[in-house]
This record gives structure tokens, sequence and C-alpha cells, in this order.
């Protein structure tokens, strides 16, 4: 960090003695707090004036990269626009200033929130009820296999442990399981990317008694179509099982094709990705979960609550704002941004799986292998010229995995800066692969040690620790 800029910290702009705040006149007399609760030492805080505390947050915060500032392909997030609109419902008093516990007779606008928005997405996915508690995908998996593992106890059936989980799942999935107490067994993809139905023949003539569920997302993670969904789904009901689908990979099917009528009984919805909530960093989310008619009483209590309010409030927003007619835009736009890019850039970066995609797609590296830059020496070089990087290294079927999903709402202009600066990385690491190698160059903070930041993050202020041990 050798930006002046950016380097300091607010501790090191600390003065001794200097004062960024005014308290007002004490109006309710002096109350002693207890001497057991009092700090024995003064607490360590920065002490700075205002416009320095100003200045240093808002510097800071120009840090961020966010959609409203950079076109922002992160595979298998679906990082689309964020629109106004939504936060401006979502900041209505009528709405912020609400409490859980108020009596239900003064809430019901924020009751007809909930119920519109569930029977949207009830229309949206062909199922019949919806919860919004669960508070983002994976908190939805778990949510959704809770329902499937009750359903199997209620009517005494409590064999069916285990979870099928393809090979090209998102880790969420075989976590819920194991967090649910159920057991996974993978399922192997073919050559094409989809998943083996073969395979799964024959792992059921093994174990398909105690089958609880297959999980499927589809489109998959490498943003292919199922197509063999009506086998797979005769396949598990036969043997019992329930269909469970990870709808994070929603939104090139809105308004296209329903889980519901394919035969899944339950499934989530992330919220922040398909209907356009603002997500990254790790929140605020909502995963919506929908079940088939009968499985509703099984809903368990998974947040206090209606879980993530705000959020849902912003998705009816954007399915309002969309309606009927154009929700269905959403969808093909995705998948021909997506294939537009993956047309444009195959000759130069690996296609391991050529064809039609759906809204995202996934490149195994670099074409040319021998100028040794990898998948993350591409993405760390995008920074450079203020793109967020892909998905990297996910899904795990190749090396160099590199995801891109570019949504529906970016312009041709947007697209096609981007496949220059993708076709210019290539070339560069033809022709100065060091350039590539030792990327980011322009940015506030180079190139980190992975490992070294993963294993040994140093998340406070090292000259506190280092007091505190002294
Ligand atoms: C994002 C994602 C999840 C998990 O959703 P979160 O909201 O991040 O918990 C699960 N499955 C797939 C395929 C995803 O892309």
């Amino acid at each position: 960090m050798n930006n002046k800029l950016y380097g300091n910290l607010i501790f090191e702009l600390s003065q001794e003695g200097r004062k960024g705040y005014s308290l007002p006149k004490n109006r309710f007399g002096d109350y002693a707090v207890p001497a057991e609760l009092r700090r024995q030492q003064d607490a360590q805080l920065p002490e700075c004036d205002e416009m320095t505390v100003v200045r240093h947050y808002t510097n800071l915060s120009a840090n961020n990269f966010g959609v409203d500032n950079g076109f922002y392909p992160l595979g298998s997030c679906t990082m689309k626009y964020n629109p106004k609109i939504n936060e401006e419902m979502a900041a209505l008093p009528q709405f912020q200033n609400l409490h859980p516990l108020q009596p239900a007779d003064t809430v019901r606008g924020a009751e007809a929130v909930c119920t519109l928005l569930c029977r949207a997405l009830c229309e949206l996915t062909g199922l019949h009820a919806f919860t919004l508690k669960p508070f983002a995908g994976a908190h939805g998996e778990l949510t959704g296999l809770m329902v499937i593992k009750k359903y199997h106890e209620s009517r005494g059936d409590d064999k069916r442990r285990l979870v099928i989980v393809p090979d090209s799942a998102h880790g969420t999935n075989p976590a819920s399981a194991a967090v649910c107490g159920l057991d996974i067994v993978e399922v192997k993809s073919l050559a094409d990317g989809t998943i083996d139905v073969d395979a799964l023949r024959e792992l059921l003539t093994v174990c398909g008694d105690s089958v609880a569920a297959m999980m499927m997302t589809n489109p998959n993670t490498l943003g292919l179509f199922e197509r063999q969904i009506p086998a797979i789904e005769k396949l598990i009901h036969d043997c019992g099982g329930l269909m469970y689908y990870d709808g994070a990979n929603l939104n090139p099917m809105l308004g296209a094709a329903r889980p519901g009528d394919m035969g899944f009984d339950v499934m989530h919805i992330n919220l922040h990705k398909t209907f356009s909530t603002p997500h990254g960093g790790g929140g605020p989310g909502a995963g919506p979960v929908g079940v088939r008619q009968g499985l509703e009483q099984f809903f368990p209590e998974v947040s206090p609550y209606h879980g993530n309010f705000a959020v849902a409030i912003r998705a009816y927003a954007y399915i309002l704002s969309l309606g009927r007619e154009h929700i269905k835009e959403v969808g093909p736009l995705a998948t021909l941004n997506a294939n537009y890019i993956k047309e444009c850039l195959k000759d130069v970066y690996e296609l391991p799986i050529d064809g039609l995609c759906k809204h995202e797609f996934v490149f195994d590296g670099l074409k040319d292998k021998s100028t040794g830059v990898t998948t993350m020496d591409v993405a760390k070089r995008l920074l450079d010229y203020g793109y967020h990087a892909p998905t990297i290294y996910f899904p795990l079927l190749f090396h160099e995995s590199l995801m891109i999903e570019p949504t529906e709402n970016e312009s041709k202009e947007t697209i096609d800066g981007f496949i220059a600066v993708m076709r210019q990385i290539a070339e560069e690491a033809r022709n100065t692969p060091d350039e590539v190698k030792s990327a980011p160059h322009n940015t506030p903070i180079g190139r980190v040690d992975d490992v070294l930041a993963a294993k040994h993050p140093i998340v406070t202020y090292r000259q506190l620790v280092a007091d505190a041990q002294s």
C-alpha cells in the first residue's frame, strides 16, 4: 500500500487531544456506572477532526466495486442492475418504521407485500406455497431439505438419509445436506456437462429406498439446461425420493419455464440474484422456499418474524415494474449476452463444452497453454482495466475455470468493451506474460498472497494487537 490516499488507517491519522464531535448538554443528570462495569483503562480510540474522518471514510468507500460503477460478470452470482425504484420503495417510512411485534391490524400493507410476493413467486415457478423466512440461498436449501426430511418422517419412512448431488453442484448443496444431518452421494456428469442418467439409474438400484432427495441446479453451474429432467424426475419419484431445485440460476428461466411444471417438489429462490436486490460482501439476501401442494405444513421456523422483509419489498417492486409482459424478456436477453461473449472469445479462451449456453458459461483458461498465464492471472489483470473478475476456479470440473455471467442489463457497447479487454489480455499473455502474471498494477493493493491472506488474515489493527500482547 504505497498510495498515500489509501495507505493510512484511521488510527494513524490520530492526533492526541483532537476532537471530531461535540455532545449536547447533559439534560438528564449524572448517574454513576457501577464500578464492575467500568473500563480499567481508557479505550484506544483514534482522535481525529471531523473533516479528516469524513475524507478518510469517503476515500475508503471509493475503493468499493459494485454494479453501479462497473461491469461485474461474476458467474453464478447474477450481479444484475438494482433499479433505484426498489430502494425508494424499501425506504418508505411506512415500511421502514414498522416493528415486527406491532399488532397485526396495523401492518396489513406489509402483510400484503409478503402475500403478493409469494403469489407472484408461485406463478413464476409453478409451485403451490412459499415461505419468505430463509435469509439466503444456502439457508433456503437447508430449509427445503428440512421440509423434505419432515415429509419422509411424517410417513414413517425414516431410512431416507441420502441426498443425491451432481458433481457440478454449488458447494452449498452438499453443505446444506450435511447441516441437515443427511448423507451425500455424488452423481457424475457426462462429457457434455449434464447429469449422467445411466449412472444415476445404476446408483438408484443400489440405494433407491434410502434416497430422501435429488438436488438439481437448472440451468446447471455450467450454464447448461439439463435436458434429461423428465427422466431424472421419474427415476427419483419412482423410488420414493423428492426433487429439489436449486433456483440460484432461475434468471434465464423467468417466464420461460417453471420448475413446478418439470416435477420439482421443493425449491429455493435467491431474491438477491434473480430479483435484483443488492448483494455482495455477504448480504443482505433472501432465499424464499417454495413447495408443491401438500408440503406446506412442513415449513420449519428458520428465522424470527418474517425473514428479510426489506429484500422482499425490493423483489416485489422489481416484479411489478417489469410486469407479466416484460419479465419474459429477462431470460432471453441474459442468454443472448452470455452466448455473444462466449462466441466472441472462444478462439482465444478454451471452451470445454461448445454449443448454446443459458445465462452463463465456463472457459477453461486461455487457449494457448504455453504462456504459463493462469485464470488467476487473467482475473487479476481484468482489475487493472476496471472490470470485476469473473468467478474463477469454480465449478471444479475444470482446472482453470473462468465463469462468466453478464446478465440481461448490459448494453452492447459495455459487452464489446469487455470482450476487447479479454482479447487484449490474451494478447498480452503471449507477448508480455510477466505483465499479466504480476497484475494488478493499477489497484490500491497489488497481488496478495492468497494462501497467507486466507490462513493468516490480519483483521484488526496490527498496533492494537501488538499493544494488547505487551
Ligand atoms: C449463489 C448460489 C447458491 C447459494 O446462495 P447464497 O444466497 O449465496 O447462500 C446456491 N447454489 C447456487 C447454484 C448458487 O449460484
